[in-house]
């Protein structure tokens, strides 16, 4: 039978098949040959996957076969031991979600979110909620961020209501990722786009600003039979260390459709004249800070590869 992993709990996964969840354990041959093939990855299943199971008398699984990825949304932390984070598997959009205040707003950790998607090829959704809060000032920020790039950018508030159907109209029919530091509003959201979920929402603690988990993994939330979402935990970091600085600009959407007009190829469009990059961010097409939010990115992979092959 084939079945998605809707919880992946170290060897043991919790699989949506007909209509039920299966608690499933992996096949020690597989397992062996999964772990031999990929050094990798911290996980070798993830929320996602599709996986062929074969049910047991007492109503149990066991996990035969993992089917080959369409893409995979992952993270990876500095450190020379850091392996790549495996968050989901399979995904048609990823919702990366801020809030205007409350934690405070943070676009370059939603570039480094940008980065990956444009190197897995999934679509990404960037929801910046609690508008209720915003001022004039950072509603313009946010949609000049984006401007020359394929981003859609929903501006929401779950308590005015505003924008939730158009949310909830992008993730119809979708396998849909929804990634964002704790306290933005996540499962507020959730439950005003699904009531019928009920999930349990948190209070953003004190003065810091930061939320508290109440969500400590990923898990697949099943609406009906196309529609699903991939909640994750609040995520605090989100690095993507396996990605060589020189390759990074091919990453910044709108970066890598005006790069051949750059005189050096490839440009990093950073100490290199004549580059048309640093032209369009002159001339106000390309947003500056999301500029200065690609060089800080590049700085720290340089950073980072130094240090690693020194
Ligand atoms: P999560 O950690 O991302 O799942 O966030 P929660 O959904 O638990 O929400 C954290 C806090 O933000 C709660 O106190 C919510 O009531 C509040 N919140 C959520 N959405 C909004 C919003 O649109 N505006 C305002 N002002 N507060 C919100
Ligand atoms: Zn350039």
């Amino acid at each position: 039978m084939k079945g998605v992993v809707s919880k992946v709990m170290g060897l043991y996964c919790t699989v949506y098949c007909d209509a039920i969840y299966i608690n499933c354990v992996m096949r020690g041959k597989l397992r062996q040959l999964i772990e031999a093939g990929s050094k990798k990855f911290s996980n070798i299943i993830a929320v996602g996957d599709e996986v062929v199971i074969t049910k047991l008398d007492d109503g149990s699984g066991v996990i035969e076969e993992i089917l080959p990825r369409r893409n995979y949304f992952s993270r990876k932390e500095k450190g020379k031991h850091k392996k790549i984070d495996m968050i989901a598997a399979n995904c048609d959009c990823v919702v990366a979600m801020q809030s205007f205040a409350l934690p405070r707003l943070n676009l370059r950790f939603v570039d480094r979110i940008a980065v990956r998607c444009v190197e897995q090829n999934i679509p990404l959704v960037v929801c910046i909620n609690k508008c209720d809060l915003a001022k004039k000032k950072d509603y313009e920020y946010v949609t000049n961020y984006y401007k020359s790039t394929d981003v859609t950018v929903i501006i929401s508030s779950v308590n005015t209501s505003y924008n939730i159907h158009a949310l909830q109209d992008i993730l119809h029919q979708k396998t849909s990722v929804i990634v964002g530091y704790s306290g933005v509003g996540k499962t507020s959201i959730l439950n005003a786009m699904y009531p019928q979920l009920s999930l349990v929402v948190g209070e953003v603690s004190g003065s810091t600003g930061k939320g508290k988990h109440t969500t400590t993994n990923v898990s697949m939330i099943i609406i009906d039979e196309t529609t699903r979402i991939i909640d994750t935990p609040g995520l605090r970091e989100f690095g993507i260390m396996d990605i060589e600085p020189h390759v990074l600009s091919k990453y910044f959407y709108e970066f890598d459709n005006y790069a051949p007009k750059c005189s050096f190829k490839p440009c990093t469009h950073d100490h290199e004249p004549d580059c048309e990059i640093k032209r369009l961010v002159q001339k106000g097409i390309i947003c500056e800070e999301r500029y200065i939010s690609y060089r800080n990115i590049l700085y720290s992979l340089k950073d980072y590869y130094a240090t690693m092959y020194s």
